[in-house]
């Protein structure tokens, strides 16, 4: 067994430290592993990969993946596009384009135009942009009261994307959707105004991606003022998952360290809010060290991730993920109902199955993990968390709450739906005993 604490001197001395490498369409096919492919699926690859944003790295291709188990491999399916990710009918529209060698803006068109169609903007993201004197803030968005999300415009890319996301407006170009905002005075401002918020949530994209140097001007400011109602800095990324050695080798690890200790000692919270989606993700010496690195700072790491069909949708694998956790010493925090765009056919879990992996795997850990909420899906009316199957009179329904709300009025209120084995979204949902609507309906 591995030692979960690593002082610097073990990292010296036993890890190998690479250096980040990208893989994407334009040199993908250089990979080694890449001749267990066949040309179809190769050429899958990169037809999918016009839609989807690709791009996987050095430390996901050779210490992540099982080469072994491909291509059902969870990690490999995470990062690698796959044919049935489209529609057979989008699939055909690029395939026939890259067959008659078509130009790069002819399939670029279509590849755009698919992109909308499967929905870019879920949920109203657009609606939740909030102001100061009339004036838009881009690079914001306040749904929830106690809580701002920031999108600092240098950290819309990932260090691999994955095949589910629905982020693909910052990774792909189309840039009148592109979220960011370049000065932190608006946010500082907004946040005198706004003393309800006491959290900023760092998103992106992965803030992590950003230099310290970068990360820093948009943190420092935060501690260098007087913000009193301010309690929590958070960030939410997926380096620990996509490169560890964010913490551990590259040139400016050590500063970003110690800008997490900064944090600590301004006597806010840090809250980094890691995305890991399977197991394997926490099994490397690199990510074990990393967790650990992070941790002394006096950060705490909460983790959250979707539940997706071809990756991590049965019990043990859940119950695994969160007992790893808990001994790594990170507090499970949500568990998320893939939402309703991009490749969702190819991802969904109906809500009934969802809840039924969720309950098994939550029956199976210590409380020490339960601290998990889920399934949850954010929704436009705010985060919804099914609780469970249930029969009230005869009619069977589905028990749900609101974890947040667009109104906090709504949160906490349980409420009930028809039971649909179907469903796979709020949208599906009717209210249970013919009701109309939902209480958070008008
Ligand atoms: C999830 C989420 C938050 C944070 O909610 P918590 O329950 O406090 O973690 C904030 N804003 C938006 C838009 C969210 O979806
Ligand atoms: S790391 Fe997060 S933002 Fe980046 S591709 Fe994955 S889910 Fe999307």
């Amino acid at each position: 067994m591995q030692p979960l604490i690593y002082t610097s001197d073990t990292l010296l001395t036993t890890m190998h430290l690479p250096k980040y490498r990208p893989y994407t369409l334009r040199n993908f096919r250089q990979l080694p592993q890449m001749a267990q492919l066949s040309e179809e699926q190769l050429f899958a690859i990169e037809v999918v990969g016009r839609v989807l944003p690709f791009r996987t790295n050095n430390y996901v291709v050779e210490e992540l993946i099982d080469w072994d188990d491909i291509p059902q491999d969870p990690i490999f399916v995470l990062n690698f596009p796959q044919r049935d990710m489209l529609r057979p009918q989008h699939f055909e529209r690029i395939a026939t384009l890259l067959r008659a060698g078509a130009g790069e803006d002819e399939i670029r068109a279509v590849a755009d135009q698919i992109r909308h169609e499967l929905h870019p903007h879920p949920a109203g993201q657009m609606h939740n942009l909030p102001a100061l004197d009339g004036q838009l803030l881009h690079g914001m968005q306040h749904k929830y009261h106690e809580t701002v999300l920031f999108f600092p415009s240098q950290g819309q890319t990932c260090h691999a994307y994955c095949t589910f996301c629905f982020r693909w407006p910052q990774f792909v170009g189309i840039d009148e959707l592109k979220f960011a905002m370049r000065e932190m005075e608006s946010l500082i401002e907004y946040l005198h105004r706004h003393p309800e918020v006491t959290d900023v949530l760092f998103t992106g994209g992965d803030p992590l991606v950003m230099k310290t140097r970068i990360l820093a001007s948009y943190i420092q400011p935060l501690l260098d003022t007087e913000l009193p109602s301010l309690q929590s800095i958070r960030i939410g990324t997926k380096s620990l998952a996509y490169w560890p050695y964010r913490f551990l080798a590259d040139d400016d690890a050590d500063d970003l360290l110690e800008l997490f200790g900064e944090v600590a000692r301004s006597g806010k919270h840090l809250a980094i809010m890691a995305h890991f989606n399977h197991p394997r993700e926490l099994s490397t010496d690199a990510a074990r060290a990393a967790i650990g690195m992070v941790r002394e700072t006096g950060a705490q790491i909460r983790t959250q991730s979707p539940l997706l069909a071809h990756i991590n949708d049965r019990p043990e694998v859940w119950a695994e993920m969160w007992r790893e956790q808990v001994r790594l010493g990170c507090v499970p925090y949500y568990m998320f109902v893939a939402r309703d765009t991009g490749a969702q056919h190819y991802f969904s879990v109906p809500l009934a199955r969802a809840w039924e992996i969720y309950r098994a795997a939550y029956r199976s850990v210590s409380g020490l993990a339960r601290t998990v909420r889920g399934p949850s899906m954010s929704a436009y009316p705010g985060k919804v968390q099914v609780l469970g199957v249930s029969e009230v009179d005869g009619d069977e329904v589905f028990v749900l709450r609101m974890l947040q709300g667009r109104d906090p009025d709504w949160v906490g209120q349980p409420f009930f739906a028809q039971y649909d084995e179907d469903a796979i979204w709020l949208d599906d949902l009717e209210p249970a005993f013919g009701g109309e609507k939902f209480f958070f309906q008008n």
